[in-house]
């Protein structure tokens, strides 16, 4: 008993010395308390501000629509699912989204999973092994990185979004070769090269798989994602997972593709297999954002032209950004104190964008993650930019 008060507290010790070093090095990291929904102006610490840090890119987190369908989702299903998909979790919204989404994405079959993270490491696992390589652009999320570790496969990382660094990596030889890919980088908001990454990965012989939690929804005529802006097809991307946490304002996430590939993760994805299926209302919100998505083209529209109107902004300021389309804006500021200063700068101010540290990022490259929703107006983008002005003052 006495000796495992000593471990108990020797552990803690230890550890507190290496919170000590995250404080020091400005890498600590808080949470603020947000008391409202999503939406352009939130409350958070108590204090009302613009919220220029979600990924509530189509504003539909907090729209009545997915709202009522959770309230009629619980009456039909009630809470929790009770089970995994295999077991009796499995009901007939989980059963009729992955429908919607297959015929969304234009593809034989969709998958759910409870969320992003579980759908690339499930992916992974089910797809490669040892003898297989994995091949990731260096700045893919965390989650493919970690994916790729724990698959057992050979992992490789290639210099972003360079499709001829990824053909020399796919000279190696092995018995099957992943290339993984955001579709939309996370903290940077550039596409990927999809279609030379996929002319790569077919003239290798590999698979692409594309991970779109910020394309879908977004990007393209009709909200289909970097596939649809690219006009890629199932054989040129066979493996597509979404989110439908981010523009489609709800919970979980989908892998998408052909009979085989689904049927392949139903058997074999452990993140599928052994874990509680997700509430079925929230596939009921899931199924009314994918509604949304696509009938209220005017959101996607609306963000394009705040986009436009905040880089042109910015860069009448003089402000770092970074090359990017998409609803992320990021500036980039370079040291983790700058970031730090310049959101506290715009907190003062009313502002909210959350500064975005290593490891999250490389280090040397600390930035704003600006993110505009179809939920802002062009008045709002206006005060950002004011805010931005000053905050920038001297840094
Ligand atoms: C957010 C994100 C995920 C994880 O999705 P969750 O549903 O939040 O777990 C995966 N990949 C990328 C690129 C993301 O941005």
């Amino acid at each position: 008993m006495r000796r495992n008060m000593d471990a108990a507290q020797r552990l803690d010790r230890a550890l507190g010395d290496e919170l000590e070093t995250l404080k020091n090095r400005a890498l600590y990291r808080l949470r603020r308390i947000t008391q409202t929904p999503q939406g352009a102006v939130i409350v958070v610490d108590g204090n009302r501000c613009l919220n220029f840090s979600s990924n509530d890119y189509l504003g539909l987190a907090a729209h009545p629509q997915l709202a009522d369908a959770v309230h009629r989702g619980v009456a039909d299903y009630g809470v929790g699912s009770g089970a995994a998909h295999l077991v009796t979790g499995h009901s007939r919204a989980h059963h009729a989204l992955e429908e919607e989404l297959a015929a969304f994405t234009a593809r034989p079959r969709a998958l759910l999973f409870s969320s992003g993270y579980l759908a690339n490491l499930g992916i992974a696992v089910a797809l490669l092994g040892r003898g297989d390589l994995a091949l990731q652009d260096r700045l893919n999320h965390a989650s493919l990185l970690d994916a790729g570790l724990l698959c057992g496969a050979r992992c490789r990382r290639y210099a972003h979004a360079d499709a001829y660094a990824l053909a020399l990596q796919l000279t190696r030889p092995a018995r099957r070769k992943l290339v993984l890919s955001d579709g939309v980088f996370s903290m940077d908001g550039d596409l990927a090269p999809l279609p030379q990454l996929a002319m790569a990965a077919q003239t290798a012989g590999a698979i692409l798989m594309v991970d779109d939690a910020h394309g879908l929804g977004v990007l393209g005529a009709s909200g289909r994602g970097s596939l649809e802006h690219f006009n890629l097809e199932l054989a040129q991307v066979p493996v597509l997972m979404g989110t439908l946490g981010k523009a489609f304002g709800a919970f979980g996430a989908f892998v998408a593709g052909s009979e085989a590939l689904i049927e392949t993760l139903i058997q074999r994805a452990r993140t599928y297999i052994y874990t509680t299926a997700p509430p079925a209302a929230l596939a009921e919100a899931a199924r009314a954002a994918l509604r949304l998505a696509q009938a209220d083209s005017w959101r996607r529209q609306h963000l394009q032209a705040l986009i436009r109107r905040f880089r042109a902004g910015a860069t009448q300021l003089g402000l770092p950004l970074l090359e990017s389309m998409t609803p992320i804006q990021p500036l980039l500021l370079g040291e983790t104190q700058k970031a730090l200063t310049v959101s506290e700068k715009l907190r003062q101010r009313g502002v909210l964008a959350v500064a975005i540290r290593p490891p999250t990022v490389p280090a040397g490259t600390a930035r704003l993650r600006i993110t505009l929703t179809a939920g802002h107006s062009e008045i709002q983008v206006d005060q950002l930019l004011d805010a931005l002005a000053f905050a920038m003052q001297g840094s």
